[in-house]
């Protein structure tokens, strides 16, 4: 069997969740727009589940949550939605360097619409500068997007500050809580974000499903247009199997999050106390202001690839990188924007815990990790001489 490390790129669903959608494939198939039986009881889950979404962020409506198809739409309908509601008030909209490619290309794209995005960089633990980003405001700023926490490296942004700066002036905040719904509490009456993304599938739901949470009085503009579900903003028949499965997933992840993080904490403190014995390894993000449930390395001398392959080869599933674009060989955005060197930014492996990770999985890469890394470094053609000697001598 394959161990799995790797939770930000994919969850499994919980059975619970599963068991909840069944019904609605089969039995409940129904349409909440049509006027009989089987409406009615598409109609009931749908208010219900919205109510399940409104507990699990602590909004104060349920009117609140539009169901999306998953957190790209949520960041594409708070972004671009609420660029071009607004875009009478000003053009301007402020990102972070370290943000998901989803909000990174949509600020490409509102910049092909005339839009202008600046992008308030990070530190080199990946936090954002405050008083950098207070600087870029300017009369013409409608929007502000930073995610709570970074789906790579894990670092957790001052959300609580930078809702206050916004509020202060005026503008919008949207965050996308993707990287940390699954491990940190999130009330959006104590931080007074305007709009926030959430996905189905971070907390062991279905993919396929997401919502975005919209402050009353706040107004988008809905990127899908048809017949006018979800008040207009998301057109499309609703995906009830997806969005019951969303809310069992919420209501099992609000019961159970501070006992699950805890647990993965141990986990992740475990992986980074073990995996820095390696000489020459380090920790990307910050050691402390990071999601419970990432811990991120890279060692000097080894490319993430190679590493990649050795522990996929253990049958040990693992990321490197950014889990969305480790397919394009290009090194992490996110490692160069906390000031690493190119080759730094490609060595990286991203381990992530979750629910159904067992002691026995962190035995395991904890005692392969060592031999494979110094295996590479032998192999690697950047490996200083002097070191490469002594792992030779070691290894006969
Ligand atoms: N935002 C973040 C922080 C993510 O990690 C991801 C990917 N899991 C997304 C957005 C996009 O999610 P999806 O592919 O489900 O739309």
């Amino acid at each position: 069997m394959s161990m799995y490390l790797d939770y930000q790129a994919a969850r499994p669903v919980d059975h619970r969740v599963f068991e909840a959608m069944k019904p609605y494939f089969f039995k409940d198939f129904g349409n909440p727009s049509s006027l009989h039986q089987y409406g009615f009881t598409a109609t009931n889950m749908l208010d219900e589940a919205r109510r399940d979404i409104t507990k699990f962020i602590n909004a104060p409506n349920p009117e609140d949550i539009i169901f999306t198809s998953g957190a790209t739409e949520s960041n594409n309908l708070a972004i671009i939605g609420g660029a071009l509601r607004n875009q009478k008030k000003g053009n301007h909209v402020i990102i972070s360097e370290i943000e998901h490619i989803s909000i990174l290309n949509i600020a490409k794209y509102l910049e092909r619409l005339g839009f202008k995005v600046s992008r308030v960089p990070v530190d080199r633990f990946g936090i954002i500068n405050l008083n950098k980003l207070e600087r870029m405001i300017t009369d013409k700023t409608i929007l502000i997007s930073i995610s709570t926490a970074s789906n790579e490296i894990g670092s957790l942004q001052p959300v609580e500050s930078i809702a206050k700066l916004a509020n202060e002036h005026e503008i919008w905040f949207h965050s996308d809580a993707v990287a940390s719904e699954a491990t940190i509490p999130i009330d959006v009456q104590k931080v007074p974000f305007d709009m926030l993304t959430i996905s189905s599938n971070d907390i062991y739901g279905p993919r396929g499903i997401g919502a975005l949470y919209l402050k009353k009085g706040v107004r988008v503009n809905p990127i899908i247009i048809g017949g006018g579900q979800e008040k207009g903003l998301r057109s499309g028949s609703e995906n009830i199997p997806g969005i019951v499965g969303f809310a069992k997933a919420a209501e099992i992840m609000k019961r159970e999050m501070e006992k699950e993080a805890s647990r993965l904490k141990e986990f992740r403190d475990r992986l980074i106390r073990e995996i820095l014995k390696i000489p020459k390894s380090h920790l990307n993000g910050h050691p402390e202001i990071r999601t419970p449930d990432n811990a991120n390395f890279r060692f000097d001398y080894i490319e993430g690839e190679s590493l990649l392959l050795s522990l996929k080869d253990e049958k040990i599933a693992v990321a490197s990188g950014s889990a969305c674009s480790s397919k394009t060989l290009e090194p992490s955005h996110t490692l160069i924007s906390c000031g690493l060197l190119h080759e730094e930014a490609h060595g990286s492996l991203l381990l992530t815990v979750g629910r159904f990770t067992e002691e026995k999985d962190i035995n395991k890469i904890v005692e392969v990790l060592p031999g494979i890394i110094k295996r590479l470094r032998i192999l690697s053609p950047l490996t200083p001489s002097d070191l490469l000697k002594q792992l030779q001598e070691e290894d006969n």
